[in-house]
């Protein structure tokens, strides 16, 4: 079932919701409805409403630095396309037994922190043929450099994202491309 993407009074895409908390904020007109399901309908005990795909809050809200910064496997893992960083190989080349993972560049146990500049994605067999080692020490440098991701919509590189969802998120995507 698709997610609720919610926009900022800005319009700067923010994050994706369940369809019943988006529903809840429309109700108590903290947002508004931008975008409808063309057919799905939502319904409650007294009755049914049109299914919200995108809404937007009515007031601005700023985003905790400590939200921005959190690194999170999903949007690490959009962040670098789904692909290991040292191998090369995207999430649907890997076999049966690998996944992504997270990888410190610097590794933690030499004082590598878990800050977006310091961690990249990497296939589970990569991320043990590096272990502890620094890049240099087992010549394994990650293809992109690590950045910050601007938006956390980011993780609309995520599959799950519905085409009337696209137009709100994909100018923003540009940019953090850009300035990361
Ligand atoms: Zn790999």
């Amino acid at each position: 079932m698709a997610q609720t993407l919610i926009l900022n009074a800005s319009t700067e895409p923010l994050t994706f919701v369940p369809v019943k908390r988006a529903l809840i904020l429309v109700l108590k007109e903290k947002a508004e409805v931008v975008e409808t399901h063309v057919s799905k309908r939502i319904r409650t005990e007294k009755r049914d409403y049109p299914y919200p795909l995108v809404i937007r809050l009515v007031k601005y809200v700023e985003i905790p630095r400590r939200f921005r910064s959190m690194v999170s496997n999903a949007v690490l893992f959009a962040r670098d396309h789904y692909t290991c960083q040292y191998c090369g190989r995207h999430k649907s080349e890997l076999k049966r037994k690998e996944r992504l993972t997270r990888e410190h560049v610097k590794p933690v146990s030499k004082g590598g922190t878990d800050t977006w500049d310091n961690v990249t994605t990497a296939c589970s067999t990569c991320n043990h043929k590096k272990g502890d080692k620094l890049p240099y020490e087992v010549r394994m440098y990650p293809k992109a450099t690590p950045f910050e991701p601007r938006y956390i919509a980011l993780i609309l590189l995520s599959d799950q994202m519905d085409e009337k969802q696209r137009p709100y998120i994909e100018p923003f995507i540009k940019t953090a491309m850009q300035t990361g």
